[in-house]
């Protein structure tokens, strides 16, 4: 099952879209499936899960005595990350996708800068009329963007962003008009004398029930996880 959606899924995007299958409250069988079926990007949303994964394909790679064992794997962080958690999450994540407040940017900054790791970041941006849903403002990312060389450990990669939790298509293309419109102004700044090597390509947007949309809105890069691993028990 897991498979068969995950090639249909693949075959189905365009070449500049990148797929992140959303793992979260899925056991690590669910990923060595989608693994098995070429998937190699997966996201996850708490720290402990995250690090009781890693430390589960750790496991297996001991068992079955193959240290190469899903060696090209990728982890993407997708959730609320609390300062106090980065060394759950930060040896471990190739992408941190949900940076939501200039606080956690400069602590993930100085445990870059502790650890001399370069961490890749998405600047998760408020899109949606969801009150509950976090973020940063346009002012904020661009305000981020204009002080980007203080942030010598982090290489920003781009923006993430989710829609209005709605049945309602224009809400949707609304909200994900907006991160375009984000990430095409933080690109312009860029290009006028902001950190050189950050290209800020990446708009991380759509997830199950909207990546039709995402896609056509200009995403780089789609979150899906109940479509791939069926419904999370919460
Ligand atoms: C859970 C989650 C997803 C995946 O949502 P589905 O509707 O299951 O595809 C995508 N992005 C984020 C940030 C999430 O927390």
């Amino acid at each position: 099952m897991i498979k068969e959606i995950i090639n249909k899924l693949q075959s189905e995007l365009p070449a500049t879209v990148k797929l992140v299958a959303v793992s979260k409250f899925h056991p690590f069988e669910a990923i060595e499936e989608a693994y098995e079926a070429g998937q190699r990007i997966f996201g996850e949303s708490r720290p402990q899960e995250l690090l009781a994964k890693v430390k589960r394909l750790e496991e297996i790679r001991a068992e079955k005595d193959d240290p190469d064992y899903m060696s090209d794997i990728e982890w993407h962080f997708i959730g609320h990350l609390q300062t106090n958690k980065l060394k759950m999450v930060l040896p471990y994540a190739s992408l941190i996708q949900s940076v939501d407040s200039v606080r956690l940017l400069e602590a993930i900054n100085n445990w870059g800068r502790a650890n001399n790791k370069v961490l890749n970041v998405l600047l998760e941006c408020f899109i949606s009329s969801d009150e509950t849903k976090q973020g940063l403002s346009r002012q904020e990312v661009l305000d981020i963007i204009s002080s980007s060389c203080r942030y010598d450990f982090i290489h920003i990669s781009g923006v993430m962003g989710m829609a209005t939790y709605t049945d309602d298509e224009q809400i949707i293309r609304a909200d994900f008009q907006r991160l375009k419109e984000i990430s095409d102004t933080m690109r312009e700044h860029i290009s006028k004398g902001g950190k050189r090597g950050s290209d800020c390509r990446e708009i991380s947007m759509g997830m199950s029930d909207d990546y039709h949309i995402a896609i056509e809105m200009g995403s780089t890069m789609i979150r899906v996880g109940s479509m791939i691993f069926g419904e999370r028990k919460y």
